[in-house]
């Protein structure tokens, strides 16, 4: 019996991972599926076991969930077409319930009900398909990433402008890092008593992009301002920095998110999960160091 992690290529099961090794888990009871086993020689060298296994195709996660204890299930990226990430979605569930499989880990999206982006109708979607399916489940309802705002090129172009752009109005913030989320897969995954619960893993304090602005001055010793601008300001400078029109739209969607309470509601799930969460500024200070 085995803990399984799908996505284990990617950054956030790649850190969940590097969690569960840290937590003394035998890296012979980990198993990564991927959708291409020569993308992954790096978790092979850990001692991971690997079987290849594609969102795409039920019956290969059917196989590579065989024997399965338990699954982090980490969603599919494909968030341009949700159709599409639903019926990935399905598929690992069915493959799930087909292997076997006692618990299922499903990475979903903080308070989707109430969400107003496109994204969070699978995520909500997935947990009814995964209650529906009468698996043990547990639902860890991420946050957006601390690093999607604070991205090595967002704080770059914040010191070369001297102001930090962004149409996020006041909104608050309560994000939290991809390392921060991925140890709460690791602590549902080594811990008890977490057999169909839902967190809302987001942080128990909020920040704004004016207290973002006043961290980097600090951290980089020069003076950054918070400027804020409309949708269509937003969404014309990401056109002009050469992005494709939906992708310019979602990401200025999700800055207007923010300023109208996307990511306004906090909680202590993340905390009690795993203690302390990762400083703003710590994630300022990796960032700029690119
Ligand atoms: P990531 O680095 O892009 O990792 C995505 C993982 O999914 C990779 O391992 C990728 O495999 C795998 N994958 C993609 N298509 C697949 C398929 N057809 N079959 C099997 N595996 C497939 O993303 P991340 O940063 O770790 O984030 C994890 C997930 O959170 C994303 O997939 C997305 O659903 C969501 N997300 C959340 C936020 C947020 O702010 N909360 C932001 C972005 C994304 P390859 O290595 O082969 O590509």
């Amino acid at each position: 019996m085995s803990i399984v992690i799908t996505g284990a290529t990617g950054q956030l099961g790649g850190l969940a991972v590097r969690h569960l090794l840290a937590k003394k888990i035998p890296a012979n009871q980990i198993v990564a599926v991927v959708r291409d086993l020569k993308k992954a020689a790096h978790l092979a060298e850990l001692g991971l076991e690997l079987r290849q296994g594609d969102y795409n195709d039920r019956a290969s996660l059917e196989k590579a969930f065989a024997g399965a204890s338990k699954i982090l299930f980490v969603p599919s990226p494909d968030a341009h077409d949700e159709t599409l990430r639903m019926a990935q979605h399905t598929n690992v569930i069915q493959a799930a319930k087909e292997a076997g499989a006692g618990h299922i880990i499903y990475y979903g999206y903080a308070f989707g009900e109430q969400s107003k982006l496109p994204l969070a109708v699978t995520h909500v979607s997935t947990e009814e398909a995964i209650r529906g399916a009468g698996i043990p489940y547990t639902f860890l309802r991420n946050s957006l990433y601390t690093e999607v705002f604070v991205s090595p090129d967002a704080v770059g172009a914040a010191l070369q402008f001297g102001a930090l752009v962004a149409n996020a109005a006041d909104g608050t913030v309560n994000t939290a890092t991809r390392s921060d989320l991925a140890l709460a897969g690791a602590a549902v995954l080594t811990g008890n008593g977490h057999e169909n619960k839902s967190y809302n893993l987001v942080s128990n304090e909020t920040w704004t992009f004016g207290d973002l602005a006043q961290i980097i001055s600090k951290v980089a010793g020069k003076d950054v301002v918070y400027q804020p601008v409309s949708y269509e300001e937003q969404k014309g400078m990401l056109l002009q920095a050469g992005l494709p029109e939906p992708v310019a739209d979602m990401i200025a969607g999700i800055y207007q998110g923010v300023s109208e309470g996307e990511t306004s509601r906090t909680s202590d799930d993340l905390k009690n999960l795993i203690g302390t969460l990762t400083p703003l500024e710590e994630t300022v200070r990796q960032a700029l160091q690119g």
